[in-house]
């Protein structure tokens, strides 16, 4: 639906190499015959299922394929130019920087390989904003943890505002939140926003409770956090009471298993309470969709109007970690937009 497609979009929740289309796996595949990977392997087609832990293997797979600095700057530049085709008018990337001993990349240069991209994809007028996340994956623990944030403070400092904050994700059923405490307790301290994954599996519950104390600046699906689910009322009141918005991710959620069907989405609970909750895509490549089929599943799931999705978009500026005169430049260009389309 073209509606959906011309909305302008806010897009919040993105893993880098999540979000690696179709078309540049054909390229990245031509760049690494050697590796027998299929497209099979790379990404969960309609109607499919995996298990959440299926969906991990998947990302080792593409890591096989994007392993040196070129790699990186075609797929940041393609999945950025992709965003906003899909009229995204402003993207928080978020990715792991990895160190590959076999090409010499290091984690630094990973960094830089991102912000260059996103710098080439503005001087050459493409029109979206793109900001950086860096991420820990929780899977490397307390030191990497820490190492990271590192990382991210210094091009924080260096980046022109174009790294704004910190992302926690990776596998939920490894570790415990309670050993990457220190590392989230010092990004926050430095000025880094914290965009956390919590309560994606059930387990999870106590963890959450302890990071809600940060308070992060977001929370990644949060699908197990309300009592229907298992969470409880505490949880709840906590995200309510520090006002944490929520990025949600309604294919990811079903295709990976952690939501029974799109009519059970937690969207649901949190929309109805009117807490701040953001459709997001979460990895666009791997469970194949894009920000306007999510916000068009969302409207015909749980029977929004036009005027309901429009604003769901709008309220997702409220949500960004840019600063202040970013989101006013965002709120006049929605405002620029609505006469277009209504
Ligand atoms: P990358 O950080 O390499 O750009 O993107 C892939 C990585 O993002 C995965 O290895 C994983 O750490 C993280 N990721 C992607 N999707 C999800 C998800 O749904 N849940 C969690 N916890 N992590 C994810």
């Amino acid at each position: 639906d073209v509606f959906y497609r011309e909305l302008p979009k806010v897009e919040l929740h993105a893993h880098l190499n999540g979000s690696v289309s179709f078309q540049t796996i054909e390229k990245l595949l031509k760049r690494k015959p050697h590796l027998n990977i299929e497209h099979s392997m790379t990404a969960i087609g309609k109607g499919q299922r995996r298990t959440l832990d299926e969906c991990f293997q998947v990302f080792k797979v593409i890591h096989q394929l994007v392993d040196t600095e070129e790699d990186i700057l075609m797929v940041a530049i393609d999945v950025i130019k992709e965003f906003a085709a899909d009229g995204v008018k402003y993207l928080e990337l978020r990715s792991t920087p990895r160190a590959e001993k076999k090409t010499g990349l290091t984690k630094k240069g990973y960094i830089e390989t991102v912000i260059k991209a996103i710098q080439q994809c503005k001087n050459e007028g493409v029109d979206i904003d793109v900001r950086f996340l860096v991420a820990i994956d929780r899977r490397n623990g307390t030191e990497v943890a820490m190492e990271t944030v590192e990382l991210a403070e210094e091009f924080m400092l260096s980046s022109h505002g174009v790294v704004v904050g910190l992302d926690l994700s990776g596998d939920p059923t490894v570790g415990h939140g309670r050993d990457l405490l220190p590392a989230l307790q010092r990004a926050k301290n430095c000025g880094l926003k914290l965009s956390l994954h919590l309560s994606e599996v059930q387990s999870q519950l106590e963890e959450t409770d302890l990071l809600l104390n940060l308070p992060p600046d977001r929370i990644g699906h949060g699908t197990f956090m309300h009592p229907e689910v298992g969470g409880s009322q505490s949880v709840v009141d906590k995200v309510i009471k520090n006002n944490i918005p929520l990025e949600l991710c309604l294919t990811s959620n079903v295709k990976g298993q952690t939501v029974l069907n799109y009519s059970k989405h937690h969207f649901k609970y949190w929309y109805q309470l009117g807490h701040p909750s953001v459709i997001c895509t979460d990895d666009k490549g791997v469970f194949c969709t894009d920000l306007s089929q999510e916000y068009q599943l969302a409207a015909s799931t749980f029977g929004l109007s036009r005027e309901a999705v429009w604003t769901l978009s709008q309220q997702a500026i409220d949500c960004i970690f840019a600063p202040e005169a970013v989101k006013q430049q965002l709120r006049q260009k929605w405002t620029e937009l609505h006469s277009q389309l209504f």
